[in-house]
């Protein structure tokens, strides 16, 4: 099963990642490609508390503007480290978030795109262990 790579996507996290880097807080930006077809684009908040890499800033800049459903997601480096693998936190938060999310890893000719699912095989999935909401729409 191949999926072609979105270069436009990496070229939008790419110019962030080039343009907005600043000192060690912005080192990574991502770009998420929105099920309608938009790019949003945000850059990690880095902190030793743990502040959120930028592939989670994106959900929340993607929710901001309307956009609760991501189609594809890619991670670029400052200093020109190009592509990015997520780290295990945002591939957990991203598949609760976006089991069908596609997401582009590796490096030049070993660019390619992957079900986040691959990215975290036989995971822990949060959905499947919330009780029911009762008939009234609350839960327990
Ligand atoms: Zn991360």
């Amino acid at each position: 099963m191949t999926h072609p790579v979105d270069h436009e996507l990496i070229q939008a996290a790419a110019d962030v990642a080039r343009k907005r880097s600043h000192g060690d807080n912005h080192t990574m930006a991502a770009a998420a490609r929105t099920r309608d077809g938009r790019i949003v684009t945000a850059m990690n908040a880095y902190h030793f508390t743990g502040g959120p890499c930028a592939e989670l800033v994106v959900v929340g800049a993607a929710a901001a503007q309307g956009a609760y459903d991501l189609d594809t997601i890619v991670a670029v480096g400052d200093r020109d480290r190009g592509v990015v693998a997520p780290c295990g936190r945002c591939r957990q938060v991203l598949a609760d978030y976006f089991p069908d999310l596609e997401v582009i890893v590796g490096r030049d000719a070993g660019l390619r795109t992957v079900p986040i699912t691959d990215l975290l095989p036989e995971t822990y999935v949060w959905a499947d262990h919330q009780l029911e909401a009762d008939a009234t729409g609350a839960s327990a």
